[in-house]
């Protein structure tokens, strides 16, 4: 390995030895030069002084006398002094006696002379003798060129200086001879050693320890890095055994891993040809499964068509008088009939959720008017002890988007289950808006459910224990389809409940609102209502008829309406309002479970006085009101009185061409109070239609000559019947035959076989819509 010498230690160290002795060389140097310089000053005047104390006598003497000759030598001898450049006498009256100078020496160096001792000095010296010493005799002048003293001192300067860097050169030539025998010599051996050593020979020999420095430093730092060598050595040797090892463990490792890998191409082989297997039998499952679905929807509508018939028959059966045995066979018989209609509903449901068949409608529809119409629908379930309650917020929207018959079924389901598993207390039915969209509640005071229970429930044909089926009957399938219903509408249905103090189901639905919440007319007044504060009756009241403008104020039942003006008092208390009756005139709104009236004579002592069906709907309340605040005749509808309709309450055109499900459509009708008009055929109703002035049509859809969807293109068609309601009566249970009535002209839709409480719900919904 070569250094060059500027990097060598050697040369630093004598480098930086010569620069200190040059700098301190160069500082003594100036002192000396310093103490020769004041020293050759003060020579130059002590010299001239000498001179002149010499040459004083004879001067002072040739001033007394006057010798002008004598005067000339003496000045002449002053100049033969190298330095005196110029010498004179002046008389005592100032007259020049002698003169004599000589050029001044010249020389290039001579400005350093002149700035050090300046290039002349002048020296007088006034002239007396012992004799007269009072009488000035003159003075003797001389000028001196300090050159001549100067150049001396130059000279010496120059040695001294030259000398001081010729010592300087001197001492660092042998100081670097010196440092590189001592210390870069040996030093470099030792690096040669050790740059001669490779990892390939970790065994080679020591350092070798250059000779005379075995006990300085240098062979301090040979036998440190000969230990470390050793230390190095060693380790290699261990990193190169497991380094061994190591390649010895990935081998077996490698071979392991294609063993493994050879193991697990055949087990992913062997799951291909499985999963093969598997999507082949899913396929056939979901074949198997929509033939059911196709073989279940065609069967159900073979069997609606008869069960229709007798569901109907069994219902006129049991509205003729017979006696009560036969009463309670029919009665039997019709339940039966319609459990197995619900049944076959669910069960078709459920394998179309299964085949992937259940298509979701998607269209603006009332879900206050749904909820409340199917609540009361469902309320005849209700037992006498319980009060069943629509609690709706104002602020939902009118109409909402989604698919009706789907939320329908959810809500149908959660309020029977509610009516079921309770016998006292309170059913609540509750919607408000929710996030982005609407959460529906269903909340019993019932015997709730067991915390065990509460997924098992969501399976279907499952219930929450062994004992419900014997006691309460069911299928377990009501939950489970609406939980499924809930999830593809993309919602949730979840369940709190407490043994023995109630349950509430909470459906939370992504439906978004298409109209603004609906509009009332302001209403003015004051309503008392006389009704437990802990009725379903005063929280619905609470919320509702502020909204509307009225002034709300609730009373315990048992109190006296003495001292309170109302224009109008409503109670679900009908006992206590005899005596209310005496000391208020106002109309009472009576409200009251599903088919408990008044009897006759009883509704006369507290007249005037309405009857309304729980749960009362929002609509029927307002319009219930709306006719006392506008002071129209109030119009009793007091049915268990006997107060029948006068003629009919409309003219409906039935289209039907069996004969078993005219007789029960037209029955049913009749005895809701409509007069019935009879057509077989699309075409025959046309004709009817054109003959007689029809309110509504009951339009069959599978008919033969026309069918029911024809006959109602071509009447919407003709542009005279705009608004006349088309109702569509089909048995056929596929999803998309709602689009295809909509899409003839139809303005609503009844699956047969229907209850008469479906045919009453449809027909007053088309009436007052018309209306
Ligand atoms: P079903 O009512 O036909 O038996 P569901 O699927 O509707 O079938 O209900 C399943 C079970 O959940 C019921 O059998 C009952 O044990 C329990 N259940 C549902 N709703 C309620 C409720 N409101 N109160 C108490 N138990 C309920």
């Amino acid at each position: 390995m070569e250094i060059s010498l500027t990097h060598r230690l050697s040369y630093k160290q004598a480098s930086l030895t010569v620069l200190v002795a040059f700098l301190l060389g160069t500082v003594l140097c100036s002192i000396q030069v310093g103490f020769d310089y004041l020293s050759e000053d003060a020579s130059i005047d002590r010299e001239i002084q000498a001179l002149l104390d010499t040459s004083y006598n004879p001067a002072a003497r040739i001033a007394y006398n006057l010798d002008a000759e004598l005067a000339q030598e003496l000045v002449v001898g002053l100049l033969r002094s190298p330095a005196v450049i110029q010498a004179s006498i002046i008389s005592a009256d100032h007259n020049l006696m002698a003169h004599a100078s000589r050029p001044a020496s010249d020389s290039q160096y001579r400005f350093i002379s002149d700035s050090l001792f300046g290039a002349r000095r002048q020296f007088e010296r006034v002239l007396l003798i012992d004799r007269a010493p009072e009488e000035n005799l003159g003075s003797l002048r001389i000028e001196v060129d300090t050159y001549a003293f100067g150049s001396n001192f130059l000279r010496r300067s120059m040695l001294t200086i030259a000398s001081g860097f010729a010592r300087t050169l001197l001492l660092s030539l042998i100081l670097l001879v010196m440092f590189y025998f001592m210390l870069t010599k040996p030093l470099i051996e030792v690096v040669r050693a050790l740059s001669s050593r490779t990892l390939d020979k970790p065994n080679a020999a020591l350092l070798p320890c250059p000779r005379g420095h075995e006990h300085d430093e240098i062979g301090t730092l040979v036998g440190v890095a000969n230990q470390q060598l050793l230390n190095i050595d060693d380790e290699i040797k261990q990193r190169k055994n497991a380094e061994q090892r190591l390649n010895q463990s990935l081998l077996e490792l490698e071979s392991a891993v294609a063993q493994r890998t050879a193991e697990l191409k055949a087990t992913n082989a062997r799951l291909l040809k499985s999963n093969h297997e598997l999507e082949h039998a899913q396929q056939q499952a979901l074949q198997t499964a929509q033939s059911r679905a196709t073989f279940l929807a065609n069967m159900s509508h073979e069997i609606r068509t008869p069960l229709n018939g007798l569901l109907g028959m069994l219902s006129l059966a049991l509205d003729n008088p017979s006696n009560s045995e036969q009463q309670q066979q029919l009665s039997i018989a019709h339940h039966s009939g319609k459990v197995l209609v619900d049944l076959l509903n669910d069960i078709l449901d459920l394998s179309k959720f299964e085949s992937g068949q259940l298509q979701l409608e998607h269209i603006a529809f009332d879900l206050c008017a749904l909820v409340e119409d199917t609540a009361s629908l469902l309320s005849q379930n209700a037992s006498p002890g319980v009060e069943l309650t629509c609690l709706i917020d104002p602020e939902l929207p009118a109409e909402v988007l989604g698919d009706p018959t789907r939320v329908g079924q959810i809500i149908s389901n959660l309020i029977s289950n509610a009516l079921k598993f309770t016998r006292f207390g309170r059913v609540d039915v509750r919607i408000r808006p929710a996030g982005a969209g609407i959460e529906l509640s269903v909340r019993d005071t019932g015997i709730g459910i067991t915390e065990d229970a509460y997924e098992r429930i969501f399976e279907p044909f499952t219930q929450a224990d062994a004992g419900i089926t014997r006691q309460y009957g069911g299928t377990g399938l009501g939950l489970a389809l609406s939980r499924h219903l809930c999830e593809i509408m993309q919602g949730t249905l979840s369940l709190q409940s407490k043994v023995g103090f109630g349950s509430e189901f909470t459906a939370y639905l992504p439906l978004t609102g298409c109209a603004p919440a609906p509009a009332w007319g302001p209403l003015r007044g004051k309503i008392i209502a006389l009704t437990s504060v802990s009725s379903g009756l005063h929280e619905m009241l609470k919320t509702q008829l502020p909204h509307w403008g009225l002034e709300y104020q609730r009373l315990d039942t048992d109190a006296s309406l003495l001292g309170y003006t109302a224009d109008v008092v409503i109670s679900d208390c009908p006992e206590c309002l005899y005596s209310t009756r005496l000391n208020c005139q106002a109309p009472i709104l009576l409200v009251t479970a599903y088919g408990s009236f008044l009897a006759p004579e009883q509704a006369k002592s507290l007249a005037p006085l309405e009857q309304l069906a729980r749960p009362m709907p929002r609509k029927v309340l307002y319009h219930a009101l709306e006719r006392h605040f506008h002071t129209r005749p109030l119009e009793l509808k007091n049915r268990a009185a006997g107060h029948a309709e006068i003629d009919y309450k409309a003219c409906v055109l039935l289209v039907e061409d069996n004969p078993v499900n005219q007789l029960v459509a037209k029955g049913m009708l009749i005895k809701l109070g409509y007069k019935v008009i009879i057509a077989n055929d699309g075409e025959h109703a046309l004709k009817q239609l054109s003959e007689h002035a029809v309110d509504l049509i009951l339009m069959d859809c599978n008919m033969p000559i026309m069918d029911g969807y024809e006959a109602s293109r071509r009447i919407r068609q003709s542009g005279q019947y705009a608004g006349l309601p088309i109702i569509a009566l089909t048995a056929n249970a596929l999803s998309d035959e709602r689009q295809r009535c909509t899409a003839a002209g139809m303005s609503d839709y009844l699956a047969k076989p229907f209850t008469r409480e479906e045919l009453i719900s449809v027909l007053e919904t088309a009436l007052n819509n018309r209306a």
